[in-house]
């Protein structure tokens, strides 16, 4: 199905194929002609699908078609959780709308930047806003925007705005706006605040799921390397050296592991920058960017920088560290295989770690078969067997179980090994 079936106007659908979107996802199938048509809806979908498209692309042509005379007025609002997100939509949807005939004024506002560039780049008004919560309110506060002619309000990651602590901001931008207006709501998962909140904001929503996985096959594949913990820089080593891969992203559990690795890796003659919540604004965009243009090969960043990363066609994604959730998991391996792009995503499992993924793999449905490197074979005792194997330095006698406390210096030495 092309993109103009859907109703789209000729200039969406030029600015669409220029970009490469030669057909619709199958979000945008399904999204693009409600919204067009004013409906609420509620979709399930995860980064990746194309849902930034599904709903820019009928919101810019609502917009667009407002009278060319009419004083400039915000037209519609896109909430989202992080600065990467905004920044992304933002990018997203002024090349969507470069060929419209009436430009229109598209303004991004994130908090942990200066107020000041996006109280001046807001002189004169805007039609859209894509902001976070926090910083949308004090730009209302300082009066750069008003927010009583909003007709659109998207919630985009609406699970992500609750999880960052969101709740309060979101009630208070919600008090601000009018009654009547279409809400859209996209939210990759739904715990219960996320169903209540739908069943109170949308009116006879239309329902659109995309399920995880099954956007456009096939997408990633997904691969599970048993390994010691303490031989995983070199085993990232080793497979950003043969593996072919352009760009790697790598996720760890900690700004200071994100420190640690890329500044192993830099000294193996490897190009890499650590992407974490503590770099300033600056330097973050410029990473981001030069991994963008293949300037860096690999980021080594924790989960929070990182969500919403959107790198066209990234070939790998490594969990040096497992996630802490299985849907963090899902996440994480999202920044691969984006929009039928094939792409690989990479878990190290240390046999410690070895319960967890397990774990991982029964929420996730998922059965992903241990791989074992020659040369990085794991030789730390496996977690069944450790209860019995001794424990080194610790006069742990093989046969006897140890006590709770040999059980705790055991997980101190094997801390201590993967420091190393
Ligand atoms: P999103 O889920 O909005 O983050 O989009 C995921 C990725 O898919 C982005 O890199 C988009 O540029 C890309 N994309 C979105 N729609 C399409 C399409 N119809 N055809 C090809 N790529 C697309």
């Amino acid at each position: 199905m092309p993109f103009h079936s859907l109703g789209l106007d000729a200039s969406l659908v030029r600015a669409a194929t220029e970009k490469g979107y030669l057909a619709p996802t199958a979000i945008q199938r399904e999204a693009i002609p409600p919204i067009l048509q004013g409906r609420d809806l509620l979709g399930a979908a995860e980064t990746g699908s194309g849902k930034t498209a599904a709903f820019s692309l009928p919101l810019l042509q609502r917009v667009a078609g407002q009278s060319p005379t009419a004083p400039r007025r915000l037209q519609a609002l896109v909430l989202v959780p992080t600065r990467e997100l905004a920044a992304q939509v933002g990018e997203s949807m002024r090349s969507l709308a470069r060929l419209l005939p009436r430009p229109l004024k598209i303004a991004v506002a994130f908090g942990g930047v200066s107020i000041n560039p996006q109280l001046m780049a807001l002189r004169g008004g805007a039609d859209i806003a894509i902001a976070t919560p926090g910083r949308l309110l004090d730009l209302v506060e300082h009066r750069a925007l008003k927010l009583g002619s909003v007709a659109t309000l998207v919630l985009d990651e609406a699970d992500r705005l609750f999880d960052l602590g969101f709740a309060d901001e979101l009630g208070r931008i919600l008090a601000l706006l009018p009654e009547r207006r279409q809400n859209l709501l996209f939210s990759a998962t739904f715990p219960a605040a996320i169903q209540s909140l739908a069943e109170s904001l949308l009116h006879d929503p239309v329902r659109v799921e995309v399920e995880a996985g099954a956007v456009e096959e096939p997408a990633i594949l997904q691969r599970a390397i048993a390994v010691d913990a303490g031989r995983r820089t070199q085993l990232l080593r080793h497979l950003v050296k043969t593996g072919g891969w352009t760009r790697v992203l790598v996720f760890v559990a900690t700004k200071f592991a994100a420190e640690i690795v890329a500044d192993k890796l830099r000294k193996a003659g490897i190009d890499a920058e650590p992407f974490h919540g503590e770099l300033s604004q600056g330097k973050r965009s410029q990473v981001l960017a030069d991994f963008k243009a293949e300037r860096v090969q690999v980021v080594v960043a924790t989960d929070l920088a990182a969500r919403g990363i959107d790198v066209a066609r990234l070939p790998a994604v490594v969990n040096y560290d497992l996630p802490r959730s299985p849907v963090d998991y899902l996440h994480r391996i999202g920044r691969t295989g984006r929009a039928g792009e094939s792409g690989v995503a990479l878990s190290f499992v240390p046999p410690a770690s070895e319960a967890h993924f397990r774990l991982i793999e029964k929420r996730q449905g998922l059965n992903v078969p241990r791989e074992r490197l020659a040369g990085f074979e794991p030789v730390e005792a496996p977690e069944v067997a450790a209860d019995l194997a001794p424990v080194p330095g610790t006069g742990g006698i093989k046969g006897k179980r140890p006590s709770k406390k040999d059980k705790l210096r055991a997980a101190a030495v094997a801390a201590a090994a993967a420091e190393r």
